[in-house]
């Protein structure tokens, strides 16, 4: 809600009004200025920025329940290894070709996978006996190739996650019990990150310190007044640490507060 260039609260879906000295977002630019602010606020130079602000996900995530936990060919048996990051990587090379395939709209064939069971550190996550398997995958673009769609390559993509690990992870086929895949359509879909981009735009050299995420409007402030942002597309950018929310009230505490 906006009176007399001032945000004034925000209306909820269901129509709830609701009235505030300060408002602040902690979704990203796209979603704040172009979905959340009526037309005809902002300026056009200030929304050109916004819409050159890049998103372009890249990654995303499939979860497994288990009925047991993976026995590596590495590394058999149960052990600390299971307790930590699970990472297949094995080259810069093998990475660099996964890349590759998404520059041109394919999900890599032979993705890098990072892997983590949290079931071994809390074990509420789970009956006993059974596990979590949380897999963030990269390369999965946005974008796919055209004739391409996630709906449809969604599960494919799933496949080929469990198939990699397979090779690395012989027993993991015999012990899936569920599996959720969640592309970086669903990020948008589900989670508002638009583009399925997981730091809310990409971390990339101009769009970070003073450019985030608009040249001129790096402060935590927007042109209207009284409307701040808090989240991954400010400064420092993305990722678990709360950095951007802290710098945020330290402005508007300075701005006067609410
Ligand atoms: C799969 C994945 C893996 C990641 N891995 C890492 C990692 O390994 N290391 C790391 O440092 N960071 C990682 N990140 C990034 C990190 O999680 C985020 O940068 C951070 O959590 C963002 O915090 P935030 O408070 O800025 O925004 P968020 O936590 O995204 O908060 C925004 C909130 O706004 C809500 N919202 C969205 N749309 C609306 C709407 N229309 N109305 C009302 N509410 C709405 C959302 O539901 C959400 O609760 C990962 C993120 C993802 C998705």
């Amino acid at each position: 809600m906006i009176k007399n260039g001032r945000a004034s609260g925000v209306v909820l879906a269901n129509g709830d009004e609701i009235y505030a000295d300060v408002v602040s977002s902690s979704v990203d630019p796209r979603l704040t200025y172009t979905r959340m602010i009526e037309p005809g606020n902002l300026p056009d130079d200030f929304l050109e920025g916004v819409n050159r602000y890049k998103f372009r996900g890249s990654s995303g995530k499939v979860n497994m329940a288990l009925d047991g936990l993976p026995n590596f060919k590495c590394m058999p048996g149960v052990g600390a290894h299971l307790r930590g990051a699970m990472s297949i990587s094995p080259s810069v090379e093998y990475m660099e070709k996964a890349y590759d395939e998404a520059k041109y709209g394919h999900w890599s064939s032979h993705p890098y996978i990072d892997m983590v069971i949290p079931t071994l550190t809390d074990t509420s996550l789970a009956p006993p006996g059974k596990h979590i398997l949380s897999c963030f995958v990269q390369y999965a673009p946005y974008k796919l190739a055209p004739g391409l769609d996630w709906d449809t390559e969604k599960e494919k993509f799933g496949d080929n996650v469990v198939n990699t690990i397979a090779e690395y992870a012989p027993n993991i086929k015999d012990i899936i019990l569920h599996r959720q895949v969640v592309t970086p359509l669903d990020l948008e879909r589900e989670w508002g990150l638009s583009e399925g981009n997981i730091f809310q735009g990409e971390l990339s050299l101009e769009q970070l310190f003073f450019l985030r995420p608009v040249a001129g409007w790096a402060q935590f402030r927007s042109p209207i007044k009284n409307l701040y942002m808090c989240g991954s597309a400010t400064h420092p950018g993305g990722g678990i640490m709360g950095a951007p929310g802290r710098l945020a009230a330290l402005e508007i505490l300075k701005d006067g507060g609410a």
